[in-house]
């Protein structure tokens, strides 16, 4: 039996307003917000606003619009830093690697030669999210 979904959560925290995060998308459904530890430039992690634990407990009408703005989102990446490829990444409970229990896909631009970061690893500063967050706002937009 899975655990019940937790509101206090910190991705609830930001859904809510409660503490801040460099918004680059927002829909009625979805949300998506810079990686404070980024696993490499431009880290991206793309939420619903329906609560969730993760992917085993999602309604299928979540995941649907969560995956629309995943790939809205993960073009947008991809032009903003003029990326080679991207890694998707959504992980399901402690065995799994997760770490925030409110469903999330993480969208990760990828360079030839250059390995992930590891997950959950360094902060960033905020001046660099705030700038990358901007260039993927800029590619949203056209
Ligand atoms: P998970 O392991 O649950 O798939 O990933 C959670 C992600 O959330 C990690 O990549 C971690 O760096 C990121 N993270 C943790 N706390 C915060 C926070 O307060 N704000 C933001 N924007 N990201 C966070």
């Amino acid at each position: 039996m899975a655990e019940a979904y937790d509101p206090g959560n910190i991705f609830a925290k930001i859904l809510r307003g409660e503490i801040p995060s460099h918004r680059v998308y927002e829909d009625e459904a979805v949300v998506a917000f810079m990686d404070v530890m980024p696993q490499g430039t431009g880290h991206t992690l793309v939420v619903p606003k329906a609560p969730s634990r993760n992917m085993l407990d999602a309604d299928p009408a979540t995941l649907g619009a969560l995956f629309a703005v995943v790939q809205k989102v993960a073009v947008a990446v991809k032009k903003a830093f003029d990326a080679d490829g991207l890694t998707l990444m959504q992980f399901n409970e402690p065995a799994s690697g997760q770490t925030v229990y409110h469903l999330h896909v993480h969208v990760i631009p990828r360079f030839e030669g250059v390995p992930l970061k590891p997950h959950s690893g360094q902060m960033e500063k905020p001046e660099v999210l705030a700038e990358h967050a901007g260039k993927i706002r800029a590619a949203l937009a056209g």
